[in-house]
């Protein structure tokens, strides 16, 4: 885990060596059940500690998550479509007391990330399978966590419905993408909006090994989401907010 150690300290973390150790338990664990579970097409050692790892860690960048790390407050955080456990486990590993939540709907992905929680003897973990639209309605999940990440699960504006309804009124959502984010956020500030969501910044990450074309869309949230929100499972994909019916749901650069 050179590479992995070497990487966080652009974010000004430091591992010790119990927590290299547990990211070496989850990488050997990941090739494990890759076959079985379909976990991620990079599988090399340094694919995964930079594009997995580290990538996850990129939130560290971010001021408000360092502050709300750092001020001994109970951090709730839920990660929703979290796959292999990205970037919600290796958050976890970083910083054991924040309790967290992961949300998926593979029945198979869920089976891993309860061994793996199991493995790397976690505690203050709930692992859910399920879908982000039916999970967010519940009481015990709907605006009850101070961060919501997600990444690689969707576009916006599909994404910011699944994710903003689990958001408290105050809380923070991140969305790790790639540079398309730029064309997304175009068509989504309406969408961000109606579910009581506000743009705060769209943070390029520094960490040299990702090479610049990694971003965190942070968002606030400023006000409760309407109940109407999100719509039931498979809505928010096919009929996507504040895009006109009928339209693709990206315009690329010249086409009207
Ligand atoms: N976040 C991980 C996995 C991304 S793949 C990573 O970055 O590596 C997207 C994951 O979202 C898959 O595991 C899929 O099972 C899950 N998923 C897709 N639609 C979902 C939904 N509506 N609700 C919950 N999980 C969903």
């Amino acid at each position: 885990m050179n590479l992995l150690a070497l990487g966080v300290k652009e974010f000004g973390l430091e591992l010790s060596p119990d927590k290299l150790q547990a990211f070496e338990i989850y990488y050997r664990e990941l090739r494990r059940w890759n076959r079985r579970a379909n976990l991620t097409a990079l599988i090399s050692p340094e694919e995964v500690q930079i594009k997995h790892f580290l990538d996850s860690l990129s939130i560290y960048e971010l001021a408000e998550f360092r502050e709300a790390i750092s001020s001994g407050r109970e951090l709730r955080i839920v990660d929703v479509g979290t796959g292999g456990g990205f970037p919600g486990v290796p958050i976890k590993i970083v910083n054991p007391q924040v309790s967290l939540t992961l949300v998926d709907s593979s029945r198979k992905k869920v089976q891993f990330l309860e061994h793996l929680i199991g493995a790397l003897g976690l505690r203050g973990v709930e692992v859910i399978w399920g879908r982000a639209e039916e999970v967010a309605r519940r009481g015990e999940h709907r605006e009850q966590y101070d961060w919501v990440l997600a990444r690689a699960l969707a576009e916006f504006p599909v994404l910011a419905e699944y994710l903003i309804p689990f958001c408290r009124v105050g809380g923070y959502v991140v969305a790790y993408k790639g540079p398309k984010i730029f064309q997304e956020l175009e068509i989504s500030s309406e969408a961000i909006s109606a579910l009581g969501g506000k743009v705060l910044r769209l943070h390029q990450v520094q960490a040299s090994a990702l090479g610049g074309s990694r971003y965190l869309l942070l968002i606030a949230k400023e006000s409760p989401t309407p109940p109407l929100y999100p719509r039931r499972p498979g809505i928010p994909a096919k009929r996507p907010l504040g895009l006109k019916k009928g339209k693709p749901p990206l315009h690329s650069p010249g086409s009207q």
